[in-house]
C-alpha cells in the first residue's frame, strides 16, 4: 500500500485542503496539510467529495417523476416505423413512395419541408408514423440512450441483391430491441429479381415467410414504380394491430427530439416525436438539458398545429438551445419550472464531468501509489 499527502489529495480532487482536513476531522481523525495517509483512507475521504451522486430528492426530480397511465387513460395510437436495410436497396426511394399514398399530402399538393419524421393517414383514416432519419446509426444510438421510440421495422431487401452485410445488421438491431420486423422485397420490377431467393435467404436468418408456414409478414413491392404499397402498408398495420399499441392522450405530453438544428430565421429548431399526451401549442417543456415554450408546431407540410397528440411528429419551435437527439422532452407546469429543471440536469452533468475527471486523475494517483 502506498500513501499520498494530504495537501496532494486535496489539489487532485480540486478543493481547498482546508475542506479535506475538516472531514478527516468530522470523521475523527486529525491529520495536517502534509501528513501522508494510507490510499485505503484516501479513498473514503475522496468518496466525501463528490463520487457519489447526492442522495437528496430536490423538487426537480419530483417534477420529473413519471406517473404511468392507467389502463383507462390508454387510447389506441398508430404505429411509429423505422426503415431498414442495406445501403441501395430503396430505403428512400420506398419512403417516398410511402409519402405518395398520403391523402393528406395529395390534397395539399406534396410535402414542402423535412421534418425527419411524417404521419401517413391512409384513404381509411388509419395512419402511421415514419421516421425518416437515416437507418441503423439513428436507430441504435437512440437505443443505446434508452430513447426507443420504434413500434416496428419495415426491412427493405432488393430482390435482385438479396440479404446483404446491413440486412443481416438491421435484423440484428431489430431483434435486440425486440421490435418486429416487416418486410418489403423491393425492386420486383427488375428483370433480375428473384423474390424467392430473398425469402428463402431470410428464411436462413429465422424470418420465415407467411406462406412458407412462418410468421414474418412480407410484402413483394417496387419503390420506384410505387407497386405493392398499399399491400405493405396492410402489412404494417396488421402487425401494429398485433401489439396493441396505445398512449394517454389526455395528459401533459412526453416524447423524444428526433432531429435538431439551428435554423437561421426560426433559431433552435427540433423535430419531436410526441410518445404520450397531447402537445399543445404555448406548453412549457424541458428537453434534456434545455428547455423552452412551445412558440409553434409544424407538420412535414409546413402547417401550423395547435395540438399534436401520442405517435405524431412535429416540427417544434421555441426551444432555449438546440436540444440533442435523442433527448426526452417533457412538458412541465410552467416555464419556471422547466428552466429550473434544465439548468438542475446542466449542473448534474457538469458534477458527473467533474467527479469524472477527478476520479481519472485520483485512478492516476493511485496507480503511483
Ligand atoms: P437507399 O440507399 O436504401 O435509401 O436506396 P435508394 O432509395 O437511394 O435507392 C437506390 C437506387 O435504387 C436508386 O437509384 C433508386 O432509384 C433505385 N431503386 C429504388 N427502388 C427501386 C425499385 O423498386 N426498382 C428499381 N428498378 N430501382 C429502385
Ligand atoms: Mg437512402
Amino acid at each position: 500500500h502506498g500513501t499520498i499527502q494530504v495537501g496532494e489529495l486535496a489539489k487532485e480532487m480540486g478543493v481547498k485542503a482546508a475542506d479535506v482536513i475538516r472531514k478527516f476531522m468530522e470523521m475523527g481523525t486529525m491529520v495536517t496539510i502534509n501528513q501522508s495517509i494510507d490510499a485505503e483512507t484516501a479513498a473514503i475521504v475522496a468518496s466525501e467529495f463528490g463520487y457519489e451522486v447526492e442522495a437528496a430528492t430536490v423538487e426537480e426530480e419530483a417534477l420529473l417523476e413519471y406517473v404511468p397511465p392507467s389502463p383507462e387513460e390508454l387510447k389506441p395510437r398508430p404505429p411509429i416505423v423505422t426503415v431498414m436495410g442495406h445501403v441501395d436497396h430503396g430505403k428512400t426511394t420506398l419512403l417516398d413512395a410511402i409519402r405518395h399514398t398520403d391523402v393528406a399530402a395529395r390534397e395539399a399538393g406534396g410535402i414542402t419541408q423535412h421534418i425527419g419524421a411524417y404521419k401517413v393517414r391512409l384513404p381509411d383514416g388509419r395512419e402511421i408514423t415514419f421516421i425518416d432519419t437515416p437507418g441503423h446509426e439513428a436507430f441504435t444510438s437512440m437505443r443505446a440512450r434508452g430513447a426507443q421510440v420504434t413500434d416496428l421495422v419495415i426491412l427493405v431487401v432488393a430482390a435482385d441483391d438479396g440479404v446483404m452485410d446491413q440486412t443481416r445488421e438491421a435484423i440484428d438491431h431489430a431483434r435486440a430491441a425486440g421490435v418486429p420486423i416487416v418486410v418489403a422485397i423491393n425492386k420486383i420490377d427488375k428483370p433480375d429479381a428473384n423474390p424467392e431467393r430473398v425469402k428463402s435467404e431470410l428464411a436462413e436468418l429465422g424470418l420465415v415467410p407467411e406462406d412458407w408456414g412462418g410468421e414474418t409478414l412480407m410484402a413483394e413491392v417496387s419503390a420506384k414504380k410505387r407497386q405493392g404499397i398499399e399491400d405493405l402498408l396492410e402489412l404494417v398495420l396488421l402487425q401494429a394491430e398485433m401489439l396493441d399499441l396505445k398512449a394517454a392522450p389526455d395528459r401533459p405530453a412526453r416524447g423524444r427530439i428526433i432531429e435538431s438544428r439551428l435554423d437561421k430565421g426560426k433559431g433552435p429548431v427540433a423535430t419531436v416525436i410526441v410518445q404520450e399526451g397531447t402537445l399543445r401549442e404555448g406548453d412549457p417543456f424541458v428537453a434534456g438539458m434545455t428547455f423552452g415554450r412551445v412558440r409553434a408546431m409544424l407538420n412535414e407540410r409546413g402547417e401550423r398545429l395547435k395540438e399534436a397528440p401520442p405517435a405524431t411528429p412535429v416540427e417544434v419551435l421555441g426551444f432555449e438551445e438546440v436540444p440533442q437527439a435523442g433527448d426526452d422532452f417533457i412538458v412541465m407546469p410552467d416555464e419556471t419550472a422547466a428552466r429550473r429543471v434544465a439548468e438542475y440536469r446542466q449542473r448534474k452533468a457538469r458534477e458527473a464531468e467533474a467527479a469524472r475527471e477527478a476520479r481519472l486523475s485520483l485512478e492516476r494517483v493511485f496507480e503511483k501509489l
